[in-house]
């Protein structure tokens, strides 16, 4: 994360805040008004960094490529890259056993926020030769405890079920701060054990893995905690503020104790501000490229774009070269079937910016005929972050057709002045 840190650094794209700064809503206001990358110096004596990956062009560099050719990067890469296990860390530059997670600058970020909460922890388990890499909210109980949100039935949900089944405790260790590509992998959905192997594809190289006293295996780090998460042990978590903006509920969730931590010397925090743009990106682009695969299967598509007018997960941009009329309807049944949180979504030509709204809404204004080209599907299912949701989790998909009639094709053809 040092090296990415000093890129941004070297092209002019951070923000530094060297005054001293509090972890209780202050940094997280600063970066919501700074919205680019962040550096604090000296929160409660201790640096953290915020918006990290905060827009494309960050994601861009960090894939090194061309905005515009994220997804299809995203798409053709497989999870399967190189692991290498090594003996050595600068994550184990300083060992703590006495575990005091107050003296992190873990942040309170919203007035109704249930406490302080990590939210950039990869959350790495291993039970029974099965491992699993993903960002978990976090939230703090006590000075070696936290409360862990584990969304079912995503794999460390199954794994801690499965430990828990048979009263195991599940060792965890918990990374933040490590290369922007494997907190990125972290974030996808790939078959069980692979997100490592997956950011080593994305990368380009292979990623070193080191073993943590509780024999968890984890990339190199700016800090790590271990621990395990306890089989029966329950505790509220929440409120918390999710993609939306909004609080999502509070639950009962499983306690993760802290027995360990292990950290670079002048660790760099990371955090995500939660509804900020890198939680948007971090949420949304995985999906991307399952709705660019499966769009593919039904025509010819150019590129996919979940915005964040529509918190980059309820509303999809769908560019498709149109080949036969009525590929704009299949298209919108693909994309439905293919991110089930999914709510509106709307296809456009391949001369519509989708990266500017006000581009689709022109796509909206000049090529949609309401009674021939929405598509409205009542009673399916639709997304829990959705506050608009229905009690029983369903909800209503609205699809726009904003392609252009075939047959009519020149009557949409937009002026352009010679050079
Ligand atoms: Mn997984």
């Amino acid at each position: 994360m040092r090296d990415f840190i000093e890129q941004l650094r070297n092209s002019g794209k951070i923000t530094e805040i060297k005054n001293p700064v509090s972890k209780e809503f202050e940094a997280p206001r600063i970066a919501k008004k700074i919205q680019g990358p962040v550096l604090f110096h000296d929160i409660e004596g201790k640096k953290a960094i915020m918006n990290l990956l905060g827009t494309r062009d960050e994601l861009a560099a960090m894939l090194g490529v061309r905005k515009d050719m994220i997804i299809q990067k995203l798409s053709e890469v497989q999870p399967d890259g190189e692991i290498v296990m090594v003996c050595d860390s600068p994550t184990m530059e300083v060992v703590n056993e006495q575990v005091d997670l107050y003296r992190l600058p873990i942040m309170k970020h919203f007035a109704k926020d249930g406490g302080p909460y990590i939210t950039a922890g990869i959350v790495v388990s291993e039970y029974e030769g099965s491992m699993n890499a993903s960002i978990h909210r976090l939230m703090v109980i006590g000075k070696d405890k936290l409360a862990a949100r584990l969304v079912p039935p995503r794999h460390t949900y199954i794994l801690h079920k499965k430990a828990a089944s048979k009263g195991d405790k599940l060792p965890v260790a918990i990374v933040i701060g490590t290369d922007p590509v494997i907190t990125f992998a972290s974030t996808t959905r790939v078959p069980l054990g692979k997100e490592f192997h997956y950011a080593a594809a994305l990368r380009g190289a292979p990623v070193e893995l080191f073993a943590c006293s509780n024999g968890v295996r984890v990339p190199h780090a700016e800090i790590v905690l271990e621990g395990y998460i306890d089989p029966v042990e329950r505790v509220p978590e929440g409120p918390f503020v999710d993609i939306t903006g909004t609080y999502d509920e509070v639950r009962q969730e499983p306690v993760v104790h802290i027995t360990r931590i292990i950290h670079r010397k002048d660790p760099i925090y990371h955090g995500i501000l939660p509804a900020g743009p890198e939680h948007l990106l971090m949420m949304g682009v995985p999906y991307e490229p399952k709705i660019y695969r499966a769009v593919s299967e039904v025509t010819t598509v150019k590129n996919v774009v979940l915005t964040e007018g529509g918190c980059c997960y309820l509303h999809a941009v769908v560019q498709i070269e149109k080949q036969t009329e009525g590929d704009g309807k299949n298209a919108i049944m693909a994309a439905f079937a293919s991110h089930t949180s999914l709510k509106h979504v709307v296809v456009v030509d391949e001369d519509i910016d989708i990266f500017d709204p006000k581009d689709v809404e022109f796509a909206i204004a000049t090529r949609v005929k309401g009674d021939m080209d929405v598509m409205i599907i009542t009673n399916v299912r639709g997304s829990s972050l959705d506050p608009r949701g229905a009690a029983d989790g369903t909800t209503t998909k609205i699809g726009i057709d904003a392609t252009k009639v075939l047959k009519q094709a020149e009557m949409f053809e937009r002026a352009t002045m010679p050079e």
